[in-house]
């Protein structure tokens, strides 16, 4: 099938070169098979436009708690699979949580090869809730199964929607399901550990008690802190 590969010269765009050893000649694969597969899973990830630039490299660290979330994003990058552990980022808006979620995600299909899927949870709850109209070509279990199964899942800022008990049960249903199957899942949220000072809602509050405790069993909780990144960068781009 020439052409699958255009612009590879070494396999004039098969995707196979031929190899001579002692038994004569065979048909290997070509490095740009893997290259092509690569961005396949980037493409396959269905991460947002807005965050498709998002490395660890260029993860802007303003304070202690950036610095460290992102030497724990590497070193985790750097030895996976190693560990069974997920991350549970926590933190104000702004501060660079799904950004670092995305770093990892793409870090891990470009380095190790890995599959993975970002979903931003109001998104996923959404595209659920459209496969309920009649006529949709889409079924439940047809957005769910991928969400189930992929090997790395990043779920961005749960807890963000209102909950109800439609809400919860589809929560519980992915991460209870993921947890059994021992698949990493990333997650980030707005939302508190505790009430702090202003008393308002905590992530407890969101996704209910036992769905909370799940979380801290299957991720590692990262709390990053610090002034509005989005503000701060904008500020700066301001200044000139
Ligand atoms: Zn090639």
């Amino acid at each position: 099938m020439p052409d699958d590969f255009p612009g590879c010269s070494a396999c004039g765009g098969t995707g196979f070169k031929i190899v001579e050893s002692d038994r004569g000649s065979k048909a290997a694969p070509c490095a740009c098979l893997r290259e092509n597969r690569v961005e396949q899973n980037l493409l396959g990830a269905r991460i947002p436009k807005r965050y498709l630039h998002c490395t660890l490299a260029n993860y802007d660290r303003m304070n202690l708690s950036q610095e460290r979330a992102r030497g724990i994003a590497e070193q985790y990058v750097k030895e996976y699979p190693r560990n069974e552990n997920g991350f549970l980022f926590l933190g104000p808006c702004g501060v660079g949580k799904t950004h670092l979620a995305v770093a990892i995600l793409q870090a891990l299909i470009q380095q190790k090869g890995v599959i993975g899927l970002f979903y931003d949870y109001r998104d996923l709850l959404k595209e659920i809730q459209s496969t309920f109209r009649t006529g949709s070509q889409l079924t439940e279990m047809g957005i769910l199964a991928p969400v189930f199964g992929v090997e790395l899942l990043v779920l961005d800022d749960i807890g963000a929607r209102q909950p109800s008990a439609w809400v919860s049960e589809v929560l519980s249903h992915i991460i209870h399901n993921r947890y059994n199957e021992k698949r990493i899942t990333i997650i980030t949220s707005n939302y508190p550990d505790s009430a702090g000072e202003q008393g308002g809602p905590t992530l407890e509050d969101r996704v209910g008690k036992r769905l909370r405790s799940r979380l801290y069993e299957m991720c590692k909780v990262i709390r990053v802190d610090g002034d509005d990144y989005r503000k701060t960068s904008r500020q700066a781009e301001y200044r000139f």
